[in-house]
């Protein structure tokens, strides 16, 4: 499709239980050299910061009070608890991104996509990420070794919930092959574009072609 042609942005949703590979397969999304051109929405959290997360790049971290304001004057479009923690998506980032038509990437659990899906219908394109075992999924939360043990072990217990999930996604890739899983996720992006319904304007280019005058 021509680059010419005015498209709303599309939301990407990505969840998954813990460990089951969503945050990496989120950083090959933004990072591809193809250029997918897809914006993070950056979240809020309680949580606190991980050793190898910034500030501003993986979250803005907050504390619970400043959540609770954000959360009470509507500036969320979503937010959920989490693990024991609050998460929300920022409403004024998301909105802006989607009319000027760039396509955004949430990072967000269950709760989440479901709102999502309530408030912004037609815009929303979701994917879930399964392991292949759960012996996989304990295995990656140990390697990641970002959490502490009894943390590894809360979402351990909280996986079967989420995976539970599964059927209110658009789509389900299991997570086994990473780069397998990874060209699935490029596929959905890339037909998700074309969808007729996402872009308005292909009405003035169906009716430029139509009166196109040939020699
Ligand atoms: P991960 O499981 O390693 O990705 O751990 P995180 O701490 O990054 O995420 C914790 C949970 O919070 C995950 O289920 C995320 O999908 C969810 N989450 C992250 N950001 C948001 C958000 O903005 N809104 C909601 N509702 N959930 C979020
Ligand atoms: P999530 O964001 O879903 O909690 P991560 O993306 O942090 O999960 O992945 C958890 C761990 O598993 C990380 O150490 C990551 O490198 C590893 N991982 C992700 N996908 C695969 C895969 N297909 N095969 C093996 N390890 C993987
Ligand atoms: P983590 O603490 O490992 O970064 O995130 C735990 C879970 O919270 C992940 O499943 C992540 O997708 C989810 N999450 C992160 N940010 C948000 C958010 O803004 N909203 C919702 N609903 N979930 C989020």
């Amino acid at each position: 499709m021509p680059n010419s042609i005015k498209r709303r942005g599309l939301m990407l949703v990505l969840s998954s239980p813990s460990g089951a590979g969503k945050s990496t397969l989120a950083r090959m999304l933004l990072t591809d050299k193809e250029k997918l051109e897809l914006a993070l929405s950056i979240s809020v959290t309680t949580r606190s910061r991980r050793p190898s997360e910034i500030e501003g790049v993986h979250y803005h971290f907050i504390q619970t009070r400043e959540f609770e304001r954000l959360r009470d004057s509507d500036a969320l479009i979503e937010w959920a608890e989490v693990h024991g923690n609050f998460y929300g998506t920022p409403r004024e980032a998301a909105e802006n991104a989607l009319a000027d038509g760039q396509d955004m990437l949430f990072d967000i659990d269950w709760q989440g996509a479901l709102q999502l899906q309530e408030k912004m219908k037609g815009d929303v394109v979701s994917i879930f990420i399964l392991p292949p075992s759960m012996a996989a999924l304990k295995e990656r939360l140990h390697r990641r070794a970002e959490d502490a043990e009894d943390v590894i072990n809360m979402r351990l217990d909280n996986a079967r919930n989420e995976i539970e999930r599964w059927r209110s996604y658009d789509y389900v890739i299991v997570n086994e092959d990473l780069d397998r899983a990874y060209q699935q996720v490029q596929s959905i992006v890339t037909a998700e574009r074309l969808r007729r319904d996402r872009c308005p304007g292909l009405f003035d280019f169906v009716s430029s072609l139509l009166d196109e005058k040939l020699d």
